[in-house]
């Protein structure tokens, strides 16, 4: 596919620069509209925002709270539909709001009967409130003392990164061809100045190339502000970055199906504690930072400040020492007047085209990577000059489709293409056992990682095809030397690859710790 691209002289309809939620959105788009598309990716598909959120296809009940039901409808019409296209990866999860005050069930009760209005056919389940016996029963580990009672309301969860791995290969069935290790270097103006394609670096083999385009969008994230300086180095910077971190829990902390959902904590916040892939995920924060790192770290406070509010709500208090793995994201807000808050900068997505003729989509959310995509086709095309086309993606299925993944059981995130890992594992029962007794994953998702879907190294394959790094980052380091073995044999790559890439890996796992 690299050779392909390299070799192509006549110019893409499109180049999508960024390969997480909003790019490779993007390239869905254009692709099953019928244009030509090349995105090209720095690192892994997923390596930035995209695998570091929260898991939650959701609404945003916080937005309603402060007024903004538009962004709260169109929220959860995306919701419905992702739902509906990707079904092996969402499902329906119950999110409780345990109360401790008499004013807060009555109160949070009306709040989430307008949520349930709101998302009309597209609703994920009725909103009622619960009685202090009914919460302590979904949420056997909640702290009762003073607790009156909750409400629970349903909203969809999802894996992250594994839906990206899946809208990867969607763009790529549609026709487009996406490069990951593959980063923009600078961009290529007209006789005009007006921006015409890149400069690209193929990162295993060192080679620079150039690529033509009509239209270049840039989905680069909380990154987008370097790629516009390179258009216009005057250019005005967009993004006020800010981070979150997960901390990660045995499930014993949270044991059933249900959330817990704290509507404030002390600095203002939403906290979630949500049980995911047989785990306890608890986050998030909010620390404006002075600009966006790619691999962030979670500050000391932080962590105490989560370590402190799960304590509040849990029965048993957990400590630094029962964190399996801690990760962080940053958020792309966009800026909007002075204010320094970023709890309250906009989220709702934004496209900006400079005048250079750049394209930006930025901000938004996870949840809406599909209308986000869709309106910056829509400018894109006109931008470009390219025939108008109809966009196709509201009941486009993504790769993987299946409605009835679960009997798949650890294997449901893979949909359909669980049964070509089934066939791997009796074809090699070597490769059906586990790699480490805390975790469910085997060698065959490792062998389909590198032949399917584009993993290149060990961190591709413990943090973003399998989650690993993300569940248990000290099960993940020791995983490593057998992925790396396994993959060195599909790669053909040598001992000293294994050994690099299992020295990189243990390092970069050092950040997932506590
Ligand atoms: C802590 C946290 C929790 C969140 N939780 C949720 C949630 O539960 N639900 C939800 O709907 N949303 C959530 N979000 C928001 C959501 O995760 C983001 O809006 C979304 O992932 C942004 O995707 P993106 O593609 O714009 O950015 P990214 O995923 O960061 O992708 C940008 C990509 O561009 C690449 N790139 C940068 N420069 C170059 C270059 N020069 N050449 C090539 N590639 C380049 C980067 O490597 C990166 O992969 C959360 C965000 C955070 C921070």
């Amino acid at each position: 596919m690299m050779a392909r691209a390299h070799a192509r002289t006549e110019p893409w309809d499109m180049i999508v620069v960024g390969g997480g939620a909003t790019g490779v959105g993007v390239a869905i788009d254009a692709a099953s509209r019928g244009y030509d598309v090349l995105l090209l990716e720095r690192s892994d598909f997923g390596k930035g925002t995209s695998s570091r959120s929260t898991k939650l296809v959701h609404g945003g009940v916080r937005y309603l709270e402060q007024g903004n039901i538009s962004l709260v409808m169109e929220a959860l019409k995306e919701r419905g539909t992702l739902r509906s296209n990707a079904p092996h990866l969402v499902h329906d999860l119950g999110f409780v709001v345990p109360n401790y005050d008499w004013w807060e069930t009555p109160f949070y009760g009306f709040g989430l009967k307008v949520y349930n209005l709101l998302a009309g056919k597209y609703g994920f389940g009725a909103s009622r409130i619960l009685s202090r016996d009914e919460t302590v029963e979904r949420l056997p580990t909640i702290q009762t003392n003073g607790l009156r009672g909750g409400v629970i309301y349903f909203d969809g969860q999802f894996d992250d990164a594994r839906l990206l791995i899946n809208m990867a290969q969607t763009a790529v069935d549609q026709g487009a061809t996406l490069l990951n290790y593959a980063p923009v270097l600078g961009l290529l103006k007209d006789a005009d100045g007006f921006v015409n394609g890149v400069r690209v670096s193929d990162l295993e083999s060192g080679v620079e190339w150039e690529a033509r385009a009509n239209v270049v969008v840039n989905a680069t994230g909380a990154f987008c502000d370097a790629l516009r300086h390179a258009a216009e180095p005057d250019a005005v910077p967009m993004i006020a970055a800010s981070q979150g971190i997960h901390l990660v829990f045995e499930k014993s902390f949270l044991p059933g199906d249900s959330a817990i959902m704290v509507p404030h904590t002390s600095d203002g916040r939403v906290m979630f504690a949500i049980p995911w892939h047989g785990h306890t995920l608890v986050g998030t924060t909010d620390t404006p930072i002075p600009e966006a790192v790619i691999e962030p770290r979670a500050q000391e406070q932080e962590i105490e400040f989560v370590l402190s509010t799960a304590g509040e709500y849990l029965a048993r208090v957990p400590t630094r020492g029962d964190v399996l793995s801690v990760w962080t994201g940053i958020r792309p807000l966009v800026k909007s007047g002075t204010s320094g808050n970023t709890a309250a900068l906009s989220r709702d997505h934004t496209i900006q085209i400079d005048r250079s003729g750049l394209l930006t989509v930025t901000g938004g959310k996870w949840t809406t990577y599909r209308h986000m995509a869709q309106d910056c086709v829509n400018q894109a095309a006109t931008l470009g000059s390219l025939p108008e086309k109809a966009c196709v993606t509201r009941s486009l299925n993504i790769h993987g489709y299946h409605q009835n993944a679960g009997k798949f059981e650890d294997l449901a995130v893979y949909g359909a293409d669980a049964a070509l890992i089934r066939e791997l594992q009796e074809a090699r029962p070597e490769w059906g056992v586990p790699l480490h007794a805390a975790l469910p994953y085997t060698g065959a998702e490792v062998i389909f990682a590198v032949r399917e879907e584009c993993a290149r190294t060990v961190e591709d394959v413990l943090a973003r095809r399998l989650r690993a790094l993300f569940l248990n980052s000290r099960a993940a380091v020791a995983m490593a030397p057998r992925v790396a073995e396994l993959m060195s044999l599909e790669l053909g790559a040598g001992e000293a690859w294994r050994e690099e890439q299992v020295a990189a890996f243990t390092e970069l796992a050092g950040a997932y710790m506590v």
